[in-house]
């Protein structure tokens, strides 16, 4: 059975002295004790906390280390293949590969920095390193958009001469772009973080014209045709993105192709060890403690990102406690907090179809019906969308469902074989029932069935 561990794990202020449990007795008898009228507020106790926490920000995805650890070799070779752009020469194009928490984004991050202090230390104007995060940004448009910002003055957007947010053609913004950045003589390198959803949503065709924005020959008068200066790092998560692609992309996109390995258990725990004697207080994160949170990491996917979430939930759970260090407890705890997220976070984009299924089984197992059949899902499920008014799909398709739920891991659906041939599947809920519950039906259409119990069911018992 899943228990939630936080369940008043915060305390409210409680008052000293029998007052018999009468709420304005207490009130009145605080008020006395406390004199002034600071000590009304009910914040202030929390306000002279000791936390664990030194500097939290420390834990925080946008931080920037000032070392990376264990990348030395992506970190040169991604510096040699640059290298040419500190003469003001076009680097080759380059592909960050490797899946999520592996260190690609915060890769390219420090190798921009470390590049733009050492430029900006001699000629401020040759170089300019662009990072784009296409997760926000996935159009043709934004992107083009993004780049020339850094090339136009507002004055010049609002004179007509620069690309506005929206309304040019494509094509217009792209050759005055191209055009300005060319004059500039500068060298250009744009980061394009999670490209496959760039591709994704624009398609290989907007990426074929980024990558040949150095191709684009644009004449000049009297000096004959030239080229801007652009190369493109196209970084994502999706090892087989190359593969996808359009040959012509492909070739161009993936000149230099990195990879990054998921990190082991050492490694991680060299990666927290260095975050955590700046986030944490002294003593505060024992190193038995770093050491847990390493090796449950490595040993699930060995993501960087989420072990220092790990350590950093761990904290905000030990302040919660009161408590002066984090234990091993704490870590538990926490990965029960992130799992628990991950779940909600889950349930809330199903589709409607889907939350009422489970819906369907959560209800039934509250009842008592903890394994069920799809005939059985399938009888409630009826009754559910009779409730809600909405019309029920076909029992086969509330097969698929179930299938789609059982690959999420939201719902267990096993096949069980019986004597003469006979098989079902055996369906039950595989995510904590409870809070579940409360997010599905803090889906407004599904608030009709907040006092719905089904009839007990039998097939499987
Ligand atoms: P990715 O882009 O591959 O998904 P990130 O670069 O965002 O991963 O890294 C995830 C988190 O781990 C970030 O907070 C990052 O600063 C940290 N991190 C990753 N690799 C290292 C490293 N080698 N040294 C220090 N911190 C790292
Ligand atoms: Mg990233």
């Amino acid at each position: 059975m899943y228990r939630d561990p936080f369940r008043g794990s915060l305390t409210l202020p409680s008052c000293s002295g029998n007052t018999g449990g009468r709420v304005d007795e207490c009130l009145r008898n605080r008020r006395h004790k406390g004199g002034g009228s600071t000590s009304e507020n009910i914040f202030e106790q929390y306000l002279n906390d000791k936390s664990v926490f030194l500097n939290r920000e420390i834990l925080s995805p946008a931080y920037l280390p000032e070392k990376l650890l264990h990348r030395e070799d992506q970190i040169q070779q991604i510096a040699s293949v640059l290298a040419p752009a500190l003469k003001g020469h076009r680097p080759s194009n380059l592909l960050f590969l490797g899946k999520t928490g592996t260190g690609k984004t915060v890769a390219a991050r420090y190798v921009g920095q470390q590049l733009t202090d050492l430029v900006s230390g001699g000629d401020p104007g040759r170089l300019e390193f662009i990072y784009i995060n296409c997760q926000m940004i996935d159009t043709h448009y934004g992107i083009l958009y993004e780049l020339s910002k850094r090339f136009f003055t507002s004055e010049e957007v609002s004179a007509g001469i620069a690309p506005p947010p929206t309304g040019w053609s494509i094509d217009r913004v792209y050759q005055t772009l191209i055009t300005r950045m060319r004059d500039s003589g500068k060298v250009v390198i744009v980061v394009l973080d999670e490209i496959d959803k760039f591709v994704g949503k624009s398609g290989d065709d907007a990426l074929y014209t980024l990558i040949k924005m150095n191709e684009a020959e644009i004449a000049r008068p009297n000096e004959g045709a030239s080229v801007a200066h652009v190369s493109i790092i196209g970084i994502s998560n999706d090892l087989k993105f190359a593969e996808m692609l359009d040959p012509r992309v492909k070739s161009r996109l993936s000149d230099e192709k990195l990879v990054f390995a998921p990190y082991d258990a050492q490694e991680l725990y060299d990666i927290l060890m260095q975050r955590a004697t700046l986030a944490f207080m002294p003593s505060a994160m024992p190193d038995s403690v770093i050491r847990l949170c390493a090796a449950i990491e490595a040993h699930e996917r060995g993501d960087a990102r989420r072990a220092i979430d790990l350590l950093r939930v761990a904290g905000e759970v030990a302040d919660r406690d009161r408590e002066k260090q984090v234990t091993d407890a704490h870590i538990q705890r926490a990965r029960a907090r992130i799992e628990l997220d991950c779940v909600v976070e889950a349930i809330k984009t199903l589709p409607t179809q889907s939350k009422l299924v489970l819906l369907d089984v959560i209800l039934n197992a509250e009842v008592g019906n903890e394994r069920l059949t799809t005939g059985e899902v399938y009888n409630t499920y009826k009754e559910l969308c009779r409730k809600v008014g909405m019309t029920a799909l076909t029992q086969r398709r509330i097969g698929d469902l179930i299938s789609e739920l059982d690959m999420l891991g939201i719902l267990n659906a096993q096949v069980r074989s019986y004597g003469r041939g006979g098989r079902t599947k055996e369906i039950s809920a595989s995510v904590p029932l409870l809070d579940s519950k409360r997010t599905l039906l803090a889906d407004e259409l599904l608030q009709p069935l907040r006092d719905y119990r089904p009839k007990r069911q039998s097939t499987l018992d």
